[in-house]
């Protein structure tokens, strides 16, 4: 438990902490780092059989663990819950983090939308940077060790209970002045993330908000959506239509993909987390591709005529060749219910104009999402109104902090959910290691 010693500059009595701190993420390990180095004792556990688990397969084992974007930049791509991270990011923004990566000897470099990876294109290096750390400053890390349990006494942290999985399991009660619980959301629960924390949370009567796969795949409905795999499209709009609203409620530029069961690719995903709860209340989402955003509706109008005029004895099922990949023109000539075997000399001016209409407004219907099994994130989580943001404790219980995925935030792809995870985990573990700290004149 914590040692006093008498610090002689600023006749403080600082009384060193000993914190436990369950789970060896990218929270987990950034909390373990911040408080050894403010001299708290730290025992790190992780149920897995090596620490940073999730942090192998980010950025597809490259690790983009941050963007080099402003600071003020993050909040826009903060999708659950932005303002909560003013005094993570107060205390440990992305440059903090770039800079303690370089300093433990990682080299980094910054691709594509300021994304920031290590410069060898290997994520264990990330996951190196702070195990080597850690190791520096005499932190074991306690793998196959699972927290089950927290023990509390008059209503303050007094230590966790845990079990030591192996052939005989052992069961152990670890006293300690706080507790850090960094167990992640319920994606990829293969890598221990499987929100086993939340019932824990819920027990001790603090409210989480309703877990959902974020930056996940989309179903859709109609059936030529699966006739469409493995097309992808780029430099196109994703549209997606609120009926409640009567507005769209999602529209951004750049790439998807068509799959068996519907969307994947960069715009789907970010989509997947900005329509989640339009998605939960209304069920289904109409959704729609224009397909040619860079042309003016003139533009196309002309490029329609140019195509007829040059090609007026073609069958009507070859209209679209120049214009569209081949799967496309298919399903499109299809949607449009006009004999395919019309000579395109014969195609009216109403009927041009719905052709006009698809090709800015390919239709489809939102169904779901997929599991959390394929989620690169999780929505919801820990309620906000239960954490200190400025020192990332929990309200009603002293000596209880939490940080990362498990909390109600979440963001979209470029590096910022790691650095979320990275800031609050390095608050939790500053704000653990002081919490016991006093004034010898109180
Ligand atoms: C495929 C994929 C790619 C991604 N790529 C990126 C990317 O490139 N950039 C980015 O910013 N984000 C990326 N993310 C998201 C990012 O990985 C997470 O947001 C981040 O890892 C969350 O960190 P965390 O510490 O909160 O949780 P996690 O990293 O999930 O760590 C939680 C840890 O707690 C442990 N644990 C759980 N319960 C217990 C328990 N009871 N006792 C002991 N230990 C426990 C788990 O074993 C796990 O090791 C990606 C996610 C996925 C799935």
């Amino acid at each position: 438990m914590a040692a006093a010693c008498r610090n002689t500059i600023c006749s403080f009595y600082i009384i060193y902490m000993k914190i436990i701190i369950a789970g060896a993420g990218a929270a987990g390990l950034a909390a373990a780092v911040s408080a050894a180095k403010n001299g708290a004792e730290v025992v790190l556990l992780d149920r897995n059989e090596k620490a940073g688990k999730k942090i192998y397969i980010t950025g597809k084992g490259r690790c983009n663990f941050t963007n080099i974007a402003p600071v003020d930049d993050f909040y826009a791509n903060i999708v659950s819950n932005p303002r909560f991270m003013y005094s993570s990011f107060a205390h440990c923004d992305n440059r903090d983090l770039i800079r303690f990566i370089e300093d433990a000897g990682v080299a980094t470099k910054v691709e594509r939308g300021g994304r920031v990876f290590p410069e060898s294109d290997h994520a264990s290096d990330i996951t190196r940077a702070f195990t080597d750390t850690l190791s520096q400053a005499g932190v074991k890390i306690h793998l196959h060790t699972r927290l089950t349990g927290l023990i509390i006494e008059d209503g303050q942290i007094a230590g966790a209970k845990v079990v030591r999985e192996g052939h005989i399991s052992e069961r152990h009660e670890i006293r300690a002045d706080a507790v850090i619980l960094a167990g992640g959301g319920l994606s990829y629960p293969s890598t221990g993330s499987d929100g086993n924390m939340i019932p824990m949370l819920e027990e001790l009567g603090l409210k989480v908000e309703r877990p959902y796969p974020a930056l996940v795949p989309l179903l859709t409905k109609e059936d030529y959506i699966p006739l469409l795999q493995g097309l992808s499209l780029k430099n196109v709009t994703f549209n997606v239509y609120s009926e409640k609203k009567k507005k769209a409620v999602f529209s951004e530029f750049g790439e998807m993909l068509f799959t068996h069961f519907g969307l994947s690719g960069p715009i789907v995903l970010s989509a997947s987390s900005r329509i989640a709860d339009f998605l939960y209340r209304e069920r289904e989402l109409k959704a729609w591709v224009d397909l040619k955003p860079h042309l003016s509706p003139e533009k196309l109008h002309n490029r329609l005529i140019r195509i007829a005029v040059e090609n007026p004895n073609r069958d009507f099922s070859h209209f679209f060749d120049e214009l569209l990949p081949s799967k496309l023109c298919h399903v499109i000539t299809g949607l449009t219910g006009i004999d395919q075997k019309r000579k395109i000399n014969s195609i009216t001016r109403q009927e041009r104009e719905k052709i006009q209409f698809l090709l800015g407004h390919f239709p489809m219907t939102i169904t779901g999402t997929r599991g959390f099994k394929e989620a690169i994130v999780t929505g919801g989580g820990l309620s906000v109104k239960e954490v200190d943001p400025k020192t990332m404790q929990v309200k009603k219980i002293p000596g209880l902090y939490v940080a990362g995925e498990l909390i109600d935030v979440d963001a979209l792809t470029g590096g910022y959910n790691l650095t979320c995870a990275f800031s609050m985990g390095a608050l939790a573990g500053y704000s653990a290691s002081r919490g016991y700290e006093r004034n010898c004149n109180e």
